[in-house]
């Protein structure tokens, strides 16, 4: 399952052409919706109703309500839905494997045999955790980071915006 880096990189890609306003904030906003799924870690249930089709449709209800601007809502239900996607295709190593995807629908675990991210180590008391991992974040820039630089560039950034402003 790859890094913040690269769900970061990937809630940029995803949210950036329906955000309402492109700017430097955007990038900072979408980046952290698309890695805010791993926050899990946090309460011990890793890889569970967060990593779900379920919340980000939850994310989609929630920035609406708060922006009322259905292009930011759909930007950030995208950029939550990145993270699904990604770690759907990345390498879990530890049981359940895979990702509670189709929450609520399903409570069962899902990943795709393609395993295009490799899996990163929280271990960092084994001595191949920085070797492993940079080499994990190597593959995630080199797949991502020409998408995210595309998207960018061909949408364009500008200076005006306030993320989770009321535009219409
Ligand atoms: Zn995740």
């Amino acid at each position: 399952m790859p890094s913040p880096v690269g769900h970061a990189l990937g809630g940029v890609t995803a949210g950036w052409t329906l955000a309402p306003s492109r700017s430097v904030k955007t990038v900072g906003w979408l980046a952290a919706v698309g890695a805010a799924a791993d926050l899990d870690l946090v309460i011990g249930a890793h890889r569970g109703p967060t990593h779900s089709i379920g919340a980000a449709a939850l994310t989609f209800l929630l920035v609406w309500m708060w922006t009322r601007n259905l292009r930011w809502a759909l930007a950030a239900a995208a950029a939550w839905g990145s993270h699904v996607l990604l770690d759907w295709l990345g390498t879990d190593t530890s049981a359940p494997v895979g990702e509670m995807a189709l929450w609520p629908y399903s409570r069962g675990y899902f990943e795709s045999r393609l395993h295009l991210f490799p899996a990163i180590s929280r271990r960092y008391w084994l001595p191949e955790f920085w070797v492993a991992n940079l080499k994990a974040l190597a593959i995630e820039l080199v797949i991502l980071g020409p998408m995210t630089w595309a998207v960018i560039r061909t949408s364009g950034l500008r200076k005006t915006s306030r993320p989770g402003g009321r535009r219409a």
